[in-house]
């Protein structure tokens, strides 16, 4: 067999235009906190169709930003689900809040409305819903049972930076909106994040904290002619500097084509594979259109680890995203939450698996992966 190139899981794509735009921001007079900050924040705000948006130096420090300006603290609740990334959970633990899990739905493996639901107690402080693969969630109903209860409904967009429920961008789904700009999401600043809203004083609250809780930056001072800024609340250095901004800025540009090109790829691994009895995919829901940030597949339980070395020994980037939050080590020594928690969940935790998908794979790249999997099972009984 020749030796075929390893193909990654994920990709990020950086052309000469990427390049150029660093390279302008390194000759300038701003390496951070300068104009490619409100650059980037406001072309992203209009791509969306909303008001406001706050860089912040990673998705995880979005997620912080979100739950601070959210007020949560010791002894609230917030209800998410535990098929994601520990950062969303990571987050509420930050503020001393205690994030409550449940479970997700069998087709798309997203954020169940009815389990949330089930989990509101008076402690309940907000939602956090995982838009898993980039498919937005049940939003509609979510947003329903948050406004039932006066809860703020929050998203975790970090797969979903140009996903939409109906006509409805990603962004515009909740109250507040997290994006992630690691180099295999959507689109990248290397590390990076933003929290998108429509809430001026939660925007304001967010840029705050980024900046230590400090009233104003150094280019207000300078503008204002004034030394003068009062810290108010206990902020971190969260920033996103000018070089990140500017290559942000340049990527999303090419976040359309680059959707395109994901869903191309997506569907032709549903054209190869779904002949196959032996793998399940994730349901589409009707109305709602994916960033297709993961291509996940499911397969039996007892044969996922199998099919996974089979596909790395072939220089197959397979991975699973994610075991479940609360099976973490540092989340079962303090939680302990029995088997049964969220039974969805961690039926599919075991059944996961997700293949390569980035927008600079080729079609060929497609085949390699889907007659991997399909020798796979001619060859395992
Ligand atoms: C990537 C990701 C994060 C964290 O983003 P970073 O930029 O790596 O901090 C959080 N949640 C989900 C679902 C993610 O995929």
């Amino acid at each position: 067999m020749p030796h075929e190139e390893y193909l990654p899981n994920g990709r990020q794509q950086v052309d000469e235009g990427d390049i150029a735009a660093v390279v302008e921001t390194l000759q300038s007079d701003w390496l951070t906190t300068g104009p490619a900050v409100e650059r980037f924040e406001q072309c992203l705000a209009a791509h969306l169709g909303v008001t406001r948006a706050v860089a912040v130096s990673s998705g995880t420090a979005a997620l912080h930003a979100a739950m601070f300006a959210l007020g949560i603290g010791p002894g609230d609740e917030v209800i998410l689900p535990p098929l994601t990334f520990a950062a969303t959970a990571n987050a509420v633990l930050y503020q001393g809040g205690t994030p409550v899990f449940a479970d997700v739905e069998n087709e798309g493996l997203l954020l169940d409305p009815v389990s949330v639901g089930a989990r509101i107690t008076p402690r309940t402080k907000a939602i956090v819903a995982v838009d898993y693969a980039g498919q937005p969630c049940d939003y509609p109903a979510l947003r329903e049972l948050a406004a039932g209860y006066g809860l703020p409904l929050a998203s975790d967009a970090c797969h979903s930076l140009g996903g939409a429920f109906q006509d409805t961008p990603v962004g515009r789904l909740a109250d507040l909106t997290v994006f992630s700009f690691h180099p295999v999401k959507s689109l990248t600043t290397a590390e990076g994040g933003m929290v998108v809203t429509n809430d001026a004083a939660l925007a304001e609250c967010m840029k705050r904290f980024r900046n230590h809780g400090i009233d104003r930056d150094h280019r207000q001072r300078q503008a204002q002619g004034t030394w003068e800024y009062r810290m108010t609340d206990l902020g971190y250095n969260y920033r996103l500097s000018d070089l990140q901004c500017a290559l942000g800025w340049s990527q999303l540009k090419k976040l359309s084509g680059w959707i395109g090109k994901r869903r191309r790829i997506v569907e032709r691994y549903r054209e190869l594979l779904g002949e196959l009895p032996q793998v399940r995919l994730l349901k589409e829901h009707d109305g709602r259109t994916s960033a297709c940030h993961l291509m996940v597949i499911r397969v039996e339980a007892h044969l996922r680890d199998e099919l996974f070395n089979h596909l790395r020994a072939a220089g197959i980037g397979a991975n699973v995203h994610y075991g479940l939050v609360y099976r973490h080590p540092y989340y079962a020594e303090r939680f302990d939450l029995p088997e049964g928690t969220c039974p969805v969940a961690e039926q599919a935790e075991k059944e996961i698996l997700s293949l390569p998908l980035f927008p600079g794979m080729e079609m060929t790249d497609v085949e390699r992966v889907c007659s991997g999997i399909k020798t796979f099972f001619r060859t395992t009984p």
